[in-house]
């Protein structure tokens, strides 16, 4: 029987590297795509030289195309960490919106299901907690994050679109703070701050006053929430992520304690719309999907500093 072939955009970045392993480990023609902005091809290196492997570097936001049959598209190119995005707006905001239209319009020629990569931050800074996919969120449009936030929440827009207008199949997730190896160093995100800098002996770099919660999922429960998701007939948005909330300063003793150094925080003003809380309410994933976190984070942040460990100087 001919392969499923499926194009994953981003598929050098930290997400996008994890899926392209999952499809070829299921039997898939993989065609990763990515403009090497945030992702990075030391992500993929191994993949080179496989059969069922290949690469296009390509900026989605331009004319996407693709010869041959496609059947799963999976949208992942984007920046996501705050740093990130603050410094390329435009490009972020550019992905998620003429870019989504461009894969959306690749769908339909091939006739190929859409899978998008939203976010919990189409919830901004919520009032209402955990998170439920019926919640529709408090976004501040022009603050920092509007980039990022309002480019995904465009993103759900048009793809409901493509769905209600042309009938085409789509699937959304709402991705969760998501960690494990890939993550690049620098990125600026809590946990590879956190971890470089207590394997360098330096304080860690606690913004506000660190009572703020985040709920972190590692990657391999989320990659399977989402071949789930992309397998399934549920077209409307699921949230992806572990539920366990932590506060960033509780976090940081962890990652203290994981790395064997004594917690030193250093307090930088907490930038703004940073939000306050945040935990996802899975209960549509375990219904829909039959799906539940895995890896507590004990067990991840193990994994995790592995990865780190071969590479911070
Ligand atoms: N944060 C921090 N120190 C850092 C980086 C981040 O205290 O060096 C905080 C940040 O203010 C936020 C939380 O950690 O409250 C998670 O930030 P991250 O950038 O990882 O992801 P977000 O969930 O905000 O997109």
């Amino acid at each position: 029987m001919e392969k499923k072939r499926v194009l994953i955009t981003g598929g050098a970045g930290f997400l996008g590297s994890h899926l392209c392993d999952r499809f070829l480990a299921e039997g898939y023609h993989v065609i990763a795509m990515d403009n090497l902005v945030t992702g990075d091809l030391e992500n993929i290196q191994h993949l080179f030289g496989k059969k069922d492997f290949e690469f296009h570097h390509h900026d989605v936001s331009k004319f996407v195309f693709v010869p041959g049959k496609l059947d799963y598209i999976l949208h992942f190119a984007s920046p996501a960490s705050p740093i990130d995005y603050l410094k390329i707006p435009i490009q972020t905001l550019k992905v998620g919106s003429l870019g989504t239209h461009n894969l959306l319009g690749l769908a339909r020629v091939k006739g190929a299901r859409m899978l998008i990569a939203s976010t919990s931050e189409v919830y901004g800074d919520p009032e209402i907690h955990p998170q439920v996919e019926e919640y529709f969120g408090n976004v501040n449009p022009v603050g920092p994050r509007g980039c990022y936030d309002e480019a995904k929440r465009f993103q759900e827009a048009i793809t409901m679109a493509y769905h209600n207008h042309h009938g085409l199949e789509t699937r959304i997730v709402r991705i969760f703070n998501t960690y494990g190896p890939r993550m690049r160093l620098n990125d600026g995100r809590v946990l590879p701050a956190f971890l470089s800098q207590a394997l360098r002996g330096e304080n860690l770099t606690v913004f506000g006053d660190g009572s703020q919660t985040r709920s972190f999922c590692y990657v391999d429960d989320l990659i399977e929430g989402i071949y789930r998701l992309l397998l399934s007939d549920y077209h409307l948005p699921v949230n992806i992520g572990n539920p366990s909330e932590i506060t960033i300063k509780e976090f940081g003793e962890e990652i203290a304690r994981l790395t064997g150094v004594e917690f030193k925080p250093d307090y930088k003003p907490l930038p703004e719309n940073d939000p306050m809380k945040r935990r996802p309410d899975i209960s549509k994933a375990k219904e829909v999907l039959g799906w539940e976190p895995k890896v507590d984070r004990a067990e991840g942040l193990r994994r995790t500093l592995e990865y780190f460990q071969e590479r911070v100087k």
